[in-house]
């Protein structure tokens, strides 16, 4: 446990690391992706320059009993990083240092703030490959990725974050820091403390180091749109992908509402001239050959041929390639302007897909006319987001009800990825058992007894 007597004060603090007032320029430290407006303004905002800078200040703020909240890209979709009033807030901007690049084994160790496209860029230019990839990879930091145990578009072959962390260093509530650098795939030496932290969204711990498995780079990507008639067919083309593409990364699934509302933000004619009911963006990541293009180019053949797919485009060059893509990653632009909004991000058993999205948006539909319904996702995970707005205030609630309720009845998810954060704390009780909630409860004051750390998110305790 850390010497708190010789501990400085968070006064003394803002002198020597780089800190706001709210006088200062802090707006953007008030708010994340969610929307969810801040109830009031943080008592300051450190942006400390290194990990130790930064476990002085959780330690300061265990002594005088402040509350923090932790900040990365603030790209959040659960309102997890928008501060209480009076917060000490604490970003990770400026933690964006590569540590360690083992460029033999296949490991990197970064600071927790460093941004996740940027990541991808440095290893690549290597010969290797961190996978992850989602629409705010532009602004995300890796700590908030594993706090969010973020999924994206590369779930269905690499897993989610969890299964790219290695190791982690840690900064616990009272400010002790916790070492588990790891480097090593095998390590079955008791309880693997490093998942105490990924995925609960920094109510445990302020991740500060963060080392990554990382995977030779491939060559080549080939995507493909295919469009279908329903969920039937999404579900039989996924089956079919699986096993005649061993190179499949990505399988991502937009509505025709969200497709044409893509093309409204972004300005461009949808990929189509016909318009269709169901587009399927598929991805395979290989070397690239003849023969790993013709394999894909095969594979859609047979849907048309069969009856299973509508339509399909195989882009001819990297820039259209990258325009279907866009079209799939506009959703923080369509956010914009179906404020106020609700985002969903469901996880459904495939199998019941087709009824939930029957229901869900037939319910919502003749409830509320006005309100745009779009549906998407990484549908090879099974999981669903479904973007609702405007909606009044006022409905908010009820919309989320109505969702929710058809969630569990259905035994999926309420939230596949997106994390709990603030917002979808009160229906966590959807997804998880009294007695889930109770050892969550007990986890969260065994390890921070004052509720100083990020508080308020996923559980009341
Ligand atoms: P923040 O929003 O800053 O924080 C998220 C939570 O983690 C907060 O509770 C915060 O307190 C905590 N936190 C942040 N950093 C740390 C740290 N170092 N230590 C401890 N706790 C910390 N998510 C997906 O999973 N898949 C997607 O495909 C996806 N697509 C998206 C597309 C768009 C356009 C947008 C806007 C968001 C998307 N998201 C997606 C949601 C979001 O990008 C992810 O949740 C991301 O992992 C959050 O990272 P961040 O650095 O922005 O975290």
């Amino acid at each position: 446990m850390p010497n708190t007597s010789a501990t400085p004060t968070l006064s003394t603090l803002a002198d020597s690391i780089s800190s706001l007032r709210p006088n200062d320029d802090i707006q953007r430290y008030l708010q994340d992706a969610s929307g969810l407006p801040a109830k009031g303004e943080p008592a300051i905002v450190f942006r400390p320059a290194t990990p130790e800078q930064l476990a002085d200040i959780v330690r300061a703020c265990h002594k005088e009993g402040r509350t923090l909240t932790i900040q990365g890209g603030r790209t959040g979709l659960a309102g997890g990083a928008v501060p209480d009033a009076g917060d000490v807030v604490i970003s990770l901007e400026q933690l964006t240092k590569v540590e360690e690049f083992d460029t033999v084994g296949g490991t990197i160790t970064v600071q927790a703030g460093m941004v996740l496209e940027n990541l991808c860029a440095l290893v690549e230019e290597q010969g290797w490959y961190f996978p992850l990839d989602l629409g705010a990879r532009g602004s995300c930091q890796i700590g908030g990725n594993v706090a969010t145990n973020a999924g994206g578009n590369r779930v269905l072959r690499y897993g989610t974050t969890r299964e790219l962390v290695l190791g982690l260093e840690v900064v616990l509530a009272d400010g002790t820091v916790l070492s588990m650098l790891n480097k090593g795939l095998k390590n079955n030496t008791g309880l693997d403390l490093k998942h105490l932290f990924i995925g609960t969204e920094g109510t445990l711990g302020v991740i500060t180091r963060v080392v990554l498995r990382l995977f030779p780079k491939p060559e080549r990507r080939y995507s493909a749109l295919a469009a279908v008639q329903n969920v039937e067919q999404v579900a039989q083309v996924l089956k079919l992908a699986r096993a005649r593409l061993p190179e499949l990364s990505s399988f991502e699934v937009m509505w025709q509402s969200y497709l044409l509302a893509a093309g409204e933000v972004l300005k461009k004619t949808p990929p189509f001239q016909a318009q269709y009911p169901i587009y399927i963006l598929l991805e395979t990541e290989s070397r690239d050959s003849p023969q790993a293009a013709a394999a894909l180019e095969e594979f859609l053949g047979d849907l048309l041929e069969n009856g299973q797919a509508l339509d399909v485009i195989v882009p001819q060059t990297h820039e259209q390639a990258a325009l279907l893509w866009k079209f799939r990653d506009a959703i923080g632009e369509i956010l914009r302007e179906i404020q106020p909004y609700l985002a969903f991000d469901v996880g459904i058993p495939l199998r019941s897909m087709a009824s939930f999205i029957e229901i869900i948006g037939t319910r919502l539909s003749q409830a509320y006319p006005n309100a745009k319904n779009l549906f998407f996702g990484h549908l090879g995970d099974g999981n669903l987001h479904l973007s609702t707005g405007p909606h009044v205030e006022a409905d908010l609630l009820i919309v989320e009800e109505l969702v929710y309720a058809e969630v569990e009845r259905v035994g999926g998810s309420i939230s596949a990825e997106h994390g709990i954060g603030r917002i979808k704390k009160p229906f966590l009780k959807y997804s998880r058992s009294a007695t889930e909630r109770l050892l969550m409860q007990q986890i969260k004051l065994a390890l921070d007894a004052d509720k100083g750390l990020n508080n308020n998110r996923i559980i009341d305790v």
